[in-house]
């Protein structure tokens, strides 16, 4: 303890004060302490790797030596695979009625193969209740349990499974497994490292020794890395081939899948492996889709299309070069002229695609920045005259890859010696097979299945063309089918909208699926009426105005006087600037765009008077329990922007099939989304608040009446002129 003692006085205030993420003046050696301890490992380890030497590096060691000692259970779990153990005693939880019912519908789901559509609010247990019968069957089944948010998948892996454990007969194993990018890449590093500092070098070096995962979340608090530098795709990965296999985190992971009874995932990755042509994932009795209200974007990023003018323009340059080294290696091989040949066309073809794409980029570019907006639907004229090189592009690409296989087989036959050529080449067939369907989709498609629209970065002037999949229901479907053996579960706490499952099922494709199917909806266990109080406002002012956000700032001063802990949900980072040049005191903690969330929550937790403004991410996922969050107001009803290309798009689909556009999403969207922005608020039996809905139109507007018959508990409707006896 002295050592430690010493360390931490010889440590400078600016250098106790970056781990705490903000400046709040000198602070005492237990405090320090104390917020040290709090960390998870993965945290300690990345600020250790942010100082590569001196008294705080090697104070930081200590401490995360003395955690270890103290709860090496906590450093078991933080990593990625594990056999469970069941345990021999039944946790002390009562179980609720709502969490019996559930659980037996998940019995039966098992028994039926069908799906189960399931709405369980906060407080009812659905994790565990959905695992419980998962563990009567871990003998002989396998399960998926597939989340849209980091934090869950932790949770599930890291506590909920231990505890439903009691529940199984024998041992098990389990995994938690993200997208092949969230992992660092050897040879991606190896690949890129000259352009790293050589701090950052020191700090990678260290990683690779302290990381057990090669998780690169840890590595995410350092400044100045690209995770594009050092972290892999599915088309890159030479698997097997790579000469880092043996040490490669992510085939280490990937190995254990197969075999692991339990494997805990996200979405993304969930439907990711259905494109691939050899599944990593295996098959399941049952898939669980938690969260998954989320499904639809998820199924929209999978399925949709890009074209990303400077990103193609990067491969191209990388392809040049390395074609131009591989071609001398070949020159100087034993392989046959054909294979020569190839190298020498290739080269050749790549340069004139890049030319090619630059023409094609300069034209299109030119019919789209007259009014300099920054995203809009494109119509498909803008193509009429450069139609030649869009021929010449597909010709390329085509060629490309058809003869590149044709090499490749010639490389694999001739036994060919070079690893690192061979993977180049696979990796370049790979990118124009896609790249070409891309462009294909983007450039000539036009059907009424995606929104077409280009994002042009109006600083650099990037242009990309997006073909985002809006029929998703359509495209879900072909997995439910697909699956018509496997059980499948999907819940939330948010799933019903306008009082049915409708809105929801349409997403997902239930229907044209035809699979048998079964909704339920759980009632939650807490006290509402007495656990939490919700105010509208009226004469608060429009809230497209600036008036409005005026309001908005009186309010948030009041609120700011009650010294609890606030989460302020807004719809957009312009009512985030907005509030910041406005509301200077350092209790208020303001997400930042592109920043890290998780860094913006501890800062926030370090407050107990904090008020976190946030937007889009902090709606949901996010678990502030007891007095981490007590007051909870929203700003705007979070609707969708009318003019965004997908709902635009989606809209005039639904018109042309007799709906209405507003009623029947745009409406039903801003429920669910509503609904769970509010359930951040109550998590716990014991927990207390009030909720404060600044939008007046919830009062004012008809549709309001149908926003408020899903609340769960009667609001109090306040005039704006005379809110601060209330607060
Ligand atoms: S096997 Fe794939 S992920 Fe692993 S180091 Fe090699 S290229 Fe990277």
């Amino acid at each position: 303890m002295d050592r430690i003692k010493k360390l931490f006085s010889q440590i400078s205030d600016e250098e106790k004060n970056s781990i705490l993420f903000e400046k709040i003046g000198k602070f005492s050696f237990k405090e320090f302490k104390d917020r040290v301890s709090s960390y998870s490992n993965s945290l300690i380890n990345s600020f250790i790797l942010s100082y590569s030497s001196g008294p705080f590096l090697e104070l930081l060691l200590l401490l995360k030596e003395e955690a270890q000692g103290k709860d090496k259970k906590e450093q078991l779990e933080e990593e990625a695979f594990k056999v469970v153990n069941p345990s021999r005693k039944k946790p002390q939880l009562e179980e609720r009625d709502g969490q019996k019912i559930f659980r037996e519908n998940v019995e039966n789901l098992l028994k039926e193969k069908s799906v189960l559509i399931a709405e369980a609010p906060p407080g009812i247990g659905k994790t565990l209740a959905y695992l419980l019968p998962m563990m009567e069957n871990i003998e002989s089944k396998r399960f998926l349990i597939s989340t849209n948010t980091k934090s869950l998948q932790e949770q599930i892996f890291t506590k909920d499974i231990k505890l439903a454990s009691y529940n199984a007969k024998v041992s098990f194993s389990t995994i938690n497994i993200k997208g092949i990018s969230n992992y660092f890449c050897f040879s991606k590093y190896y690949e890129n490292m000259e352009k790293f500092h050589p701090l950052m070098k020191l700090a990678t070096e260290g990683f690779i020794q302290i990381s057990k995962t090669g998780d690169i979340n840890s590595l995410k608090f350092m400044k100045g890395i690209t995770y594009d530098d050092i972290t892999c795709d599915s088309r890159y990965c030479q698997d097997l081939e790579c000469p880092f296999s043996n040490i490669c985190f992510f085939l280490r992971l990937k190995e254990k899948v197969l075999s692991s009874q339990i494997v805990v995932t996200n979405h993304y990755l969930t439907l990711i492996n259905e494109t691939l042509p050899k599944s990593i994932l295996g098959d399941f009795e049952m898939i669980i889709f938690d969260e998954a209200h989320n499904l639809e974007n998820v199924i929209s990023d999978v399925y949709s299309y890009t074209i990303d003018f400077f990103e193609i323009f990067k491969i191209l340059k990388y392809f040049i070069k390395r074609v131009k080294e591989d071609l001398k290696s070949v020159e100087e091989s034993s392989l046959s002229y054909d294979c020569f040949n190839f190298f020498t066309e290739v080269y050749s073809f790549l340069n004139t695609l890049y030319e090619n794409f630059e023409i094609l980029y300069e034209n299109i570019l030119e019919k789209v920045t007259p009014d300099q907006k920054e995203k809009d639907v494109y119509d498909f004229k803008i193509f009429e005259n450069v139609k030649t090189y869009i021929l010449k592009i597909k010709q390329l690409l085509y060629s490309i890859r058809e003869n590149g296989e044709k090499t490749l087989k010639i490389l694999k036959d001739s036994k060919f010696k070079n690893l690192e050529i061979k993977h180049n080449l696979k990796y370049l067939v790979e990118e124009s097979a896609k790249i070409y369907e891309s462009f294909v989709v983007t450039t000539e498609a036009n059907n009424s299945d995606y929104a077409f629209f280009y994002d042009l970065n109006t600083k650099n002037k990037n242009l990309i063309l997006n073909a985002i999949l809006v029929n998703t229901g359509e495209q879900f479907s072909n997995f439910l089918r697909k699956k018509e053996k496997t059980s499948i579960l999907f819940t939330s706490g948010t799933l019903k909208s306008s009082n049915d499952f409708g809105f929801f099922k349409d997403r997902i494709g239930i229907n044209i699926s035809k699979r048998k199917y079964r909704e339920e909806v759980f009632l939650s266990s807490f006290d509402y009426k007495n656990q939490m109080t919700i105010f509208c406002f009226k004469n608060i002012g429009d809230p497209n105005t600036e008036q409005f956000m005026e309001n908005v700032i009186t309010f948030l001063r009041k609120v700011e006087e009650k010294r609890k802990r606030t989460l302020v949900l807004t719809t957009s980072y312009q009512q985030i600037e907005y509030l910041k040049k406005n509301l200077s005191d350092p209790k208020f903690i303001f997400q930042v765009k592109e920043g890290n969330n998780e860094k913006i929550l501890l800062q926030y937790k370090t407050r107990k008077d904090g008020i976190l403004v946030g937007t889009s991410t902090f709606w949901e996922g996010i678990d502030l329990p007891g007095d981490l969050l007590e007051i909870l107001v929203i700003l705007k009803l979070p609707f969708l922007v009318p003019d965004d290309p997908v709902f635009l798009k989606k809209g005039e689909n639904l018109k042309n099939k007799g709906f209405d556009p507003f009623y029947d999403y745009s409406l039903p969207y801003t429920i669910l989304k509503l609904k769970q922005g509010m359930g951040r608020l109550i998590r716990r039996k014991d927990d207390k608040g009030e909720i404060y809905i600044l939008d007046e139109r919830i009062v004012t507007k008809k549709y309001g009446k149908k926003v408020i018959s899903e609340f769960f508990v009667e609001p109090k409707i306040l005039d704006f002129n005379e809110f601060t006896g209330v607060l």
